[in-house]
């Protein structure tokens, strides 16, 4: 193997010895990632002649034997997911057999689906260059302008679009494009992870309609979709297309050498008495960080993916707690001096804008006071510069002008930034795919690039770090989606039955009995009209459905003195973040929210920098629905149902910023909420949570635990966050009678989580307990059992209770699970 270059040998060398001299080290976990030659297969017999030369020019000489092995599946008629590592090539894959059958029939088309804009841009960019005659590739989105439509409508043969223009303007339009749908040969649906959860939902009926609609046009596409490496491949894929799909996952191209650090930031002396080594310098560096509170994280309340459940807000709940550990991002500040001293050319990876420039300002302080001029050689990168900075920077980076870099994933996307010697990944950036594409950056030609993943206070990252092999080895993490869920199925076919009446043979396309429910409950409604030959949409327009869409709509943050809109909450988070006096973030400015209007969903704030924090308290109740399935194991019990859940905002704290001291309580008067939704339960009988050690008096706080940290573990199991699903403990509740924890799916229907859990239990409740037991505080803290988005306050939490509760339901349960889940998959079109 090749030798680390100088820059990260050194680098690391520098990490360990700095981290020999603290008592516990840093340090969790060393991993070396080899280096992998690429193994290239023949071009397929069936490769169209002149698609091979314009491969050939490109410089592609051969492709690599999983792009073949994907293509030819493809080519004999067989659905296909490609879920292999970025830039593993899973454009080639698709663009073989597309092209081919482009030329070999004249008359054929190619519809291309991309989660944004810009990957359709960038498609269109490589077919372009290939240069073939004939395909007329196009994208079509937002944007297009009329008289292109119609040229892309009439001419193009490669469409490129996003699944949002397929639902408002194809489907719907599917008589003008009845030539195309008649014609289609091939369906790409690329980077298909990003369709998960609710949206995911959504996406997969518009497949389903797609589908429908070439069958009425009696073609039948082969769908050929390209994902990140994921738990079970084949099984998200088939769902979100409702028909079996063949996974390739073998990565045949070649891969530098990595060598991978875990590093866990140190716990902080136990009497928290402001350390003056760093926290001063932190505020004078960056003002920002003030009003958030001293030496923790600012980075969690910031840039959240959109579509997301903003209640992100929420986390400056713990930014006023006393610190327990030295926060991820003063540490990911330190490596990144560390690195420029070194002479390693460093890119700092940090979620939020925020988080991307207080990096930056700290590493350039303390390089600029090391070594004068020193400091000019950092720089901070994100989202929001304008496009030619942006440029300018890569640039500077890669001629070595610039050796350290903080960004925010901004960079993850699009912009071919390689050759660098290390990177820094601060905070568990939420998927395995995520982690690599930026750990992908770092490495040069014939060297060996170091990763630093710097966990945060949180209990995944702490799980993280101390279980190398869940990142290194195969990944549990799968893409869940839940098309039966009734709030996404309902409005579905309302526009399958607006583009063509449904027929009793669709029902099982769009999901059986459900679907028949359904259908039935919309003809009651009078939305669907019943008529011999169908099922009949009554409107005169067309359903208003938002594939994006929360429920409810979003309310708007508005300036109250300038009218400017600041930007919007969902209604779900709405209660929470912004009632009559909370203290509301947007972009690192402080506001306090003057009045909620629920009528208008509108919250008018003024900018104010007060110098306490709110909190909202909240009362929940879950009541049980339905049990869809269970688990029977004598003193424990494992639930999957559906669940009424009723939250009430009562009341909010101010805390003291810094000290975390409450000033007082005052109650809200707030309606209750409602949320249909799916849960995974579990119950233990309290002669075993006696058994096991714990007392009756410590039961709330026990479970409580539990619960906190099971819900910080899910997204090991599912691509979701915190954020999106809640939670709910109880020393006995009424419906099950007994101790009972509960975790349940954020978004009306359900989104597929709660699923995923009750099929991964034993993993998942495994992995709760190991963040649990391997957080070396004493009595629980935020990278454990506290949760930044708790209604009570953190309040009773017992982290040994915790431990034994998990390990008396893991002991009860069977080894293996039984494969509780139906494989929901709705039989083959009838007519295909
Ligand atoms: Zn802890
Ligand atoms: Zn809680």
């Amino acid at each position: 193997m090749t030798a680390i270059a100088p820059g990260p040998a050194e680098l690391l060398h520098r990490l360990r010895a700095r981290s020999s001299s603290a008592e516990q080290s840093p340090i969790t976990h060393v991993e070396r990632v080899t280096a992998r030659t690429g193994r290239v297969a023949e071009w397929p017999a069936w490769t169209g002649p002149d698609v091979r030369e314009s491969f050939a020019r490109q410089g592609i000489g051969a492709p690599w034997e999983h792009q073949a092995a994907a293509a030819t599946l493809a080519w004999q008629g067989s659905h296909v997911v490609l879920a292999t590592g970025t830039a593993s090539g899973k454009s080639l894959a698709y663009q073989l057999p597309a092209l081919t059958k482009l030329a070999a029939d004249p008359r054929a088309t190619v519809l291309y689906l991309a989660p944004t804009k810009a990957l359709a841009a960038d498609q269109l960019r490589a077919l372009s260059r290939l240069g073939l005659d004939g395909v007329r590739p196009a994208t079509l989105d937002g944007d297009t302008a009329r008289e292109e439509r119609e040229w892309v409508r009439q001419h193009a043969r490669f469409v490129l679009t996003n699944p949002d223009m397929l639902h408002h303007a194809l489907l719907p339009a599917h008589s003008r494009w009845a030539t195309f749908f008649r014609r289609l040969s091939f369906v790409v649906v690329d980077e298909c992870h990003a369709y998960r959860g609710v949206f995911g939902s959504h996406v997969a009926h518009v497949l389903r309609r797609l589908r429908r609609t070439a069958t009425r046009y009696r073609s039948s596409p082969t769908f050929i979709l390209a994902s990140a490496t994921s738990g079970d491949p084949a099984g998200s894929a088939s769902r979100l297309i409702g028909a079996p799909v063949t996974a390739v996952t073998e990565d045949a191209s070649p891969r530098g050498a990595v060598t991978f650090a875990l590093w866990e930031p140190p716990l902080l002396p136990a009497e928290p008495v402001e350390p003056p080594t760093f926290i001063p310098a932190s505020r004078s560096a960056t003002p920002q960080v003030h009003s958030s509170g001293p030496a923790h994280d600012p980075s969690r309340s910031l840039d959240r993916p959109s579509g997301r459940d903003p209640s992100h807000g929420l986390d400056s709940d713990l930014e006023n707690s006393p610190p327990v550990r030295r926060s991820a991002l003063r540490e990911t500040a330190d490596l990144l001096t560390d690195a420029v001293v070194s002479g390693t050319r460093t890119l700092a990876f940090v979620r939020s804008r925020r988080g991307a420039e207080v990096v930056a300002s700290i590493a350039r302080r303390s390089l600029e006071e090391a070594v004068p001029g020193l400091g000019s050689r950092v720089a901070a990168y994100r989202g929001g510069y304008l496009r030619e900075d942006r440029r300018a920077i890569e640039r500077a980076l890669i001629s070595g002008e610039l050796l350290g870099l903080a960004s925010t994933n901004a960079l993850e996307l699009g912009v071919d930034l390689a050759g660098l010697d290390a990177v820094l990944i601060c905070g568990w950036p939420g998927t395995r795919a995520s982690l690599w594409q930026q750990a992908g950056r770092a490495g040069r030609a014939g060297g060996e690039a170091l990763a630093v993943l710097i966990a945060r206070d949180d209990p995944l990252d702490t799980y993280l770090v101390h279980h190398p092999e869940a990142l290194f080895g195969r990944p549990v993490e799968a893409t869940v989606l839940d098309p039966a869920n009734p709030y996404v199925l309902g409005p579905q076919l309302c526009c399958a039955a607006s583009e063509a009446a449904l027929t009793e043979a669709d029902l099982e396309l769009f999901g059986g009995e459900a679907a028949r429910a359904t259908v039935q409950a919309l003809v009651a409604e009078g939305m669907l009209r019943e008529r011999p030959s169908g099922w009949y949409w009554t409107e005169r327009g067309r359903p208003d459905v938002d594939l994006r869409g929360t429920g409810g709509a979003p309310v708007q943050v508005v300036e109250a003195a300038t009218g400017r809109l600041l930007g919007t909450v969902d209604q779900g988070s709405s209660h929470v973040m912004l009632h009559a006096g909370a203290v509301y973030l947007h972009q690192g400015v402080t506001y306090v929210v003057d009045d909620l209007d629920l009528e208008d969903a509108i919250a008018l704030v003024h900018p104010e920098e007060p110098d306490w924090t709110t909190h909202a308290r909240d009362v929940t109740d879950v009541a049980v629905v339905a049990v869809r399935s269970y688990v029977d194991a004598g003193p424990v019990g494992l639930f999957l149902g559906e669940v009424d859940v009723t939250s009430q905002v009562v009341s909010y704290q101010r805390r003291r910023l810094g000290s975390g001291e409450v000033i007082d309580t005052r109650p809200l008067d707030l309606p209750a909420r409602q949320l249909r939704t799916v849960a995974v339960w579990f119950t233990v009988s309290p002669r075993a949570l006696a058994a096991a050690g714990v007392e009756p008096a410590d039961f709330p706080g026990a479970l409580h635990a539990a619960e906190h940290a099971g819900i910080g573990l899910l997204p090991l199991m599912a691509t979701c966050d915190r954020w999106d699903i809640g939670g709910l403990s109880t020393a006995n509740h009424p419906d099950t009678e007994a101790p009972t924890v509960f975790v349940y799916d954020g978004h009306p229907g359900g989104a597929g989580f709660a699923e995923r859990a009750y099929a991964t239990a034993t993993a998942w409740l495994q992995a709760t307990r190991e963040a649990i037991a391997s957080c070396a505080c004493e009595a629980g803290c935020p990278s454990c059992v506290q949760s930044p988005k708790c209604g009570n306050g953190n309040h009773p939490l017992d982290k040994p209770g915790a431990v034994k509760v998990l390990d008396t339901v893991l002991a009860a349960l069977p080894r293996d699970l039984p494969a509780a889940l139906p494989p929901d998959l709705p039989a083959a079109l009838p007519s295909e």
